[in-house]
């Protein structure tokens, strides 16, 4: 397997519930380093731009108010199958769908408030990295 990179978003529900370190855990038993690392509140124009791709849905607007409803922890994981094995582990978009033991399962409320964002595609990973984070701002692991 070839080591990713993907954007993985920890959103402001899951802030809000106080359960950071809970959901890096599960990255760190699966293998994914976080080598960048972020808690940012999202402006109303940098959450449309990075939701861009959804700007049609019926949900864009609940979708942007809930992204700007509080600080996100923003974060590079890097490792082998990254952007799959994030998929994997974030589990379903809406909860009640999501397979137990996989995050959304086990700590989001609702399709909106799911607790988490994970870059879906190597293509999209890159340009959702670039969008949070410069070169600079990346610690990879040969740079340790
Ligand atoms: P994912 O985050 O699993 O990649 P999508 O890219 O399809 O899912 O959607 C982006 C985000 O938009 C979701 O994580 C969720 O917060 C929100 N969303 C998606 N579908 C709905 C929906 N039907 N109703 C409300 N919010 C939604
Ligand atoms: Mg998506």
């Amino acid at each position: 397997m070839l080591k990713q990179r993907t954007l993985s978003i920890i959103k402001p529900d899951a802030i809000r519930k106080n359960i950071i370190g809970k959901i890096i855990n599960r990255f760190e038993e699966a293998g994914l380093c976080i080598i960048a690392a972020k808690f940012k509140k999202l402006s109303r124009s940098e959450a449309e731009s990075f939701y861009y791709i959804h700007k049609d849905r019926a949900f864009f607007k609940e979708l942007i108010d809930f992204m700007v409803s509080g600080p996100s922890f923003i974060q590079v994981l890097e490792g082998d199958d990254a952007v799959q094995k994030n998929r994997n582990i974030m589990g379903n978009t809406d909860p009640k769908k999501a397979d137990i033991g996989t995050i959304r399962a086990d700590f989001a409320d609702s399709i909106d408030a799911n607790a988490v964002h994970g870059s879906d595609s190597i293509d999209n990973a890159v340009k959702e990295i670039s969008f949070f984070f410069s070169e600079t701002e990346i610690y990879a692991q040969e740079h340790k």
